[in-house]
């Protein structure tokens, strides 16, 4: 088992297949910056599938147990579903998953489930048409989402999770009828305080709302009471209804954050390697990988960079350094959260 510095573990892998999406969330891509003459990675510099299935393969004998496709937006990368296949195949992947906006998931889903995809995440931030509209930058109601949700329900996709970033003043007053919503169907609302992600979403402190809050807002018209972790180093709280009606989670971040049991490694749509979602560098794998790398010399520097990794930004923002990095962070939609 590899270990870095603080003696984590690397279980976890997430993958962007892509740096480009059909969204233009407020918080993530706003559109004022990613317009129409954005110009977003050559088709060359896109690690390939046969190459993402390379690398996963070496990091799950590194120890990865978890992996989940991201982006940008994973399914505007086209035939997914064969990554998925090849990914699939990878001898000892125990969980394999799947971070979407859900705008194409109606059309995908089930050929996704047929090519072994285990579960699913989909990102819905308010089932206001409105608020909606103008949080993902596009226009775009809910009605799309809310269809992919279903297919992926028909499919057999399960557990299925819907990631909600909780704003200040944006969409906090809906996120009770978010939860009643799926309250008694099965799927599992987890609600995420806004981050610092990057440098692109002009984020402030104070447009975070803390975890204790969501948790009062939720709690105050639908009771709950925590629930244990399902494994160790669970980014999300767990509560469930008191009524027995599900369960919901909150993911605080920024409030409580939770570096020390951070064990996930994070792979970008160029193929650089990076250890902490607020990361400046990233390893480049895929050069040395074209430029004819065998296994074990790509396993040695995934190795070393793991070993010396000392990442913990969440633990070290404080009130005064939260959103005032000069530092170049890595974007949100290169990495896929
Ligand atoms: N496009 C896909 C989606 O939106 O589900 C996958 C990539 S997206 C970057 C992954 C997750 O990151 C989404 O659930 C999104 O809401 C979340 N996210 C993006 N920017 C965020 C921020 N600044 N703070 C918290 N979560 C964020
Ligand atoms: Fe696209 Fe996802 Fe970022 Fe929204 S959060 S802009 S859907 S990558
Ligand atoms: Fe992990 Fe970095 Fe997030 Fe801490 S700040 S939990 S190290 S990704």
């Amino acid at each position: 088992m590899l270990k870095d510095t603080f003696n984590r573990n690397l279980k976890d892998l997430r993958i962007s297949v892509t740096d480009r999406c059909n969204f233009r969330c407020t918080y993530c891509m706003p559109a004022e910056i990613f317009g129409e003459s954005y110009e977003f990675l050559p088709k060359e510099e896109i690690l390939s599938f046969e190459e993402i299935t390379k690398l996963a393969t070496i990091f799950v004998e590194l120890g990865v147990e978890k992996i989940r496709i991201t982006g940008g937006e994973p399914l505007m990368r086209s035939n997914l579903e064969q990554l998925v296949l090849l990914l699939n195949r990878v001898h000892g992947i125990q969980d394999l998953t799947l971070t979407t906006n859900g705008y194409l998931l109606e059309q995908q889903a089930e050929a996704l489930k047929k090519s072994g995809l285990g579960r699913i995440t989909i990102s819905l931030d308010t089932l206001d048409d409105e608020l909606f509209k103008t949080m993902n930058g596009r226009g775009f109601d809910t009605k799309r989402v809310l269809a992919g949700i279903q297919a992926a329900q028909r499919s057999g996709l399960s557990p299925i999770k819907i990631n909600a970033v909780v704003q200040k003043n944006v969409n906090e007053n809906t996120i009770v009828d978010l939860a009643k919503h799926f309250k008694g169907t099965g799927i599992i609302v987890r609600f995420i305080e806004y981050m610092d992600v990057g440098n692109l979403n002009a984020w402030r402190l104070n447009e975070v709302v803390p975890a204790s809050d969501i948790f009062d807002k939720i709690n105050s018209e639908l009771p709950l009471e925590p629930l244990s972790q399902n494994y160790a180093g669970e980014v999300a709280s767990r509560y469930k209804y008191r009524d027995g009606s599900g369960e919901i989670g909150i993911i605080s971040s920024v409030s409580q954050p939770f570096c020390g049991a951070c064990t996930r490694a994070r792979l970008s749509t160029d193929g650089r390697l990076y250890t902490c979602l607020f990361g400046e560098t990233g390893l480049n794998l895929r050069d040395p990988m074209r430029d004819g790398a065998t296994s074990e010399q790509l396993k040695a520097l995934i190795t070393t960079c793991w070993e010396k990794r000392d990442d913990k930004y969440s633990e070290d923002r404080t009130v005064n350094s939260a959103g005032q990095s000069s530092n170049k962070k890595i974007e949100m939609y290169q990495i896929g959260g």
